[in-house]
């Protein structure tokens, strides 16, 4: 099985740019929603967010949201940001993704996947391919399990529990 090693680490999507992505050949980029772009309990895209969304359309850079959610939540938000969407996309099972991608018109080479977890995003990334970007989740105090699991992925992060990452 392939390790599921990002070929990206970031802080957040913010530190992430078009002309960045265009360095990379990216042309599109599959998010996930949940810790990534926003907290889960957030239900609105914030400013900063939106002003993001719409820098990366400016600069040629075709965004969707792929995201494992089962609710409304990725819709609520594909909605707010004028972006197409599918959630229960059983990441990391790549079938969803490439259906996605091949639908829209790219190669591997032009796609990447965005996301916060290791097993889920980055792995899905791998399988398919494509190029994998992997910030920390936004905000794990709020759930335990979510704690324990990004300890665990520490190890694929390259990071360090605390403070600075390595990276930056
Ligand atoms: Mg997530």
């Amino acid at each position: 099985m392939p390790l599921p090693v990002p070929t990206v680490l970031l802080h957040d999507i913010y530190e992430l740019t078009p002309d960045g992505l265009r360095g990379m050949g990216v042309r599109f980029l599959m998010m996930d929603l949940d810790n990534t772009l926003a907290p889960y309990h957030v239900h609105e895209a914030g400013g900063e967010l939106r002003r993001w969304v719409d820098g990366m359309r400016r600069g040629g850079i075709e965004l969707f949201i792929l995201s494992n959610n089962h609710g409304g939540r990725p819709e609520e938000f594909a909605r707010q940001l004028g972006l197409d969407y599918v959630n229960r996309a059983k990441k990391p099972r790549p079938d969803t993704a490439l259906k996605v991608m091949r639908s829209r018109g790219y190669s591997p080479s032009e796609t990447a996947i965005i996301g916060d977890q290791i097993y889920t995003d980055v792995l899905c990334a791998v399988r398919c391919g494509v190029r994998s970007i992997c910030v920390r989740p936004i905000c794990i105090s709020r759930n335990p399990l979510l704690a324990v699991r990004y300890f665990f992925e520490l190890p694929f992060r390259g990071g360090k529990k605390n403070g600075k990452r390595q990276d930056r």
